[in-house]
């Protein structure tokens, strides 16, 4: 995913750099404290791309200013869209070299409700849980973002909307597991939340864990900072071995109950996400496994159909065998959504980004990969566990 890494730019971002720090740096330059809220208010406003264009500070202070902190810690290097123009990848340079991706989803207007713009983000170069459908686990885990450079994502996608117009959703879904950089994450969710930066509302941020159980309960702590979504793919632990691997570190039912002490705590609804995988995670006794492990609890599952990765053997549910898995679960009570995959064409849905950018691995090595993968999950359907390790760099 990186053409050519190198160390990574010691200057902080302006975008994570906390109001108080910012004011004691212009006092140390007899600056006075207004200049910070100044500087906020233009690194958030998206017309300016540098601190000189500033026309309000003074030309050595911008210059100061430049070279102490970076405006922003991505560049956009590539934008494809799909849908109509309807999505919109970006593909985000990081200043050692790294590439990280944000997918930017346009919802037009319909009786009733207001066009919406939902921005999905990644929170960590690569990632350790290796997930066999996903293309970001493919690549295995490169480091964590830095607060600035989860934000500059958002505040990019900001600065490409048409004016007036502003984002309505921002969901962790894309590369990374969000809740394995957990103070990062919540250092953003609070800036998404300042009025003075972007001022979206926790109920309009999601963000998506795998189920990193001691991140869950460090949320349920902390109350309501946003949706809670669990990627399950799978109630049957034989199964959700392979699918997360993670699983065998904080197997299924632990990973429930602390979802569920997080819904009866914070009194919000937990979303569980379902990646729909054809004769894999897409049977009548999945569905009521699923079923029976969410019955009666503060729930909602959305159902999304695999996007086609290229180094599985796998290929997505079909749509009537979707409507059925729907209809048994719902038939316990629990809602469900179907979910329409954005951006199939520029493998852009969210969390299976930036794998082609790392080259393909060799046509051998797929082939291995491939029949590891089906002999795994053929395993699990026979209800036997996994006896492959916890991923490296899954602690916790
Ligand atoms: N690591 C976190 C968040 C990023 S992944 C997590 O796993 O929850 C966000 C979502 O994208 C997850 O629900 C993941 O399962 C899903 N996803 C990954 N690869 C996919 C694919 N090929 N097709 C459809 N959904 C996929
Ligand atoms: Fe990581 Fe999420 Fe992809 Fe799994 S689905 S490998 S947890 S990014």
């Amino acid at each position: 995913m990186a053409d050519s890494v190198t160390a990574l730019d010691p200057r902080p971002g302006l975008s994570a750099l906390p109001a108080d720090e910012l004011i004691a740096w212009l006092a140390e330059r007899d600056e006075p404290a207004y200049r910070a809220r100044q500087l906020e208010q233009a690194v958030w406003a998206g017309t300016a791309t540098r601190a000189a264009d500033l026309t309000t500070l003074p030309r050595p202070l911008a210059a100061e200013i430049e070279e102490a902190f970076r405006w922003s810690t991505v560049e956009d290097e590539a934008i494809v869209s799909s849908d109509g123009g309807q999505t919109e990848k970006v593909l985000h340079r990081l200043s050692d070299g790294l590439t990280i991706e944000s997918v930017l989803m346009h919802y037009p207007a319909r009786a009733g409700r207001k066009a919406r713009h939902t921005l999905c983000i990644s929170s960590q170069g690569g990632c350790a849980v290796g997930c066999p459908f996903c293309a970001t686990g493919e690549l295995g885990f490169e480091r964590d973002l830095e607060t600035a450079e989860i934000l500059d994502q958002v505040r990019s996608a900001s600065a490409r909307l048409e004016s007036g117009a502003r984002l309505t959703n921002v969901v962790f879904m894309g590369m990374g597991e969000p809740l394995l950089n957990l103070d990062r994450v919540l250092e953003a969710v609070a800036a998404l939340n300042d009025p003075a930066k972007l001022g979206l509302g926790a109920r309009h941020i999601t963000v998506s864990t795998s189920g990193v159980v001691p991140g869950i309960r460090r949320l349920t702590a902390l109350g309501p900072q946003f949706t809670l979504a669990i990627s399950l793919h799978a109630a049957r632990n034989a199964l959700r071995d392979v699918l997360v691997p993670l699983n065998r570190r904080w197997p299924v039912e632990e990973v429930i109950a602390a979802a569920r002490d997080h819904a009866r705590t914070t009194g919000r609804r937990i979303s569980y996400e379902m990646t729909m995988i054809g004769g894999v995670n897409d049977t009548d006794q999945d569905a009521d496994a699923v079923a029976n492990l969410l019955r009666g609890d503060l729930a909602h599952v959305n159902l999304i159909p695999m996007n086609p990765v290229a180094h599985t053997p796998w290929q997505a549910s079909s749509m009537p065998v979707i409507e059925r898995f729907a209809a048994r679960i719902e038939a316990a009570g629990i809602p469900v959504t179907i979910r329409r995959n954005r951006g199939v064409e520029i493998g852009a849905a969210c969390g299976q980004l930036a794998a082609e950018r790392a080259g393909a691995p060799p046509i051998p090595a797929v082939a291995l990969r491939r029949r590891r993968l089906e002999a795994a999950s053929a395993k699990a359907l026979r209800g036997e566990r996994s006896d492959e390790a916890v991923p490296a760099g899954v602690v916790g």
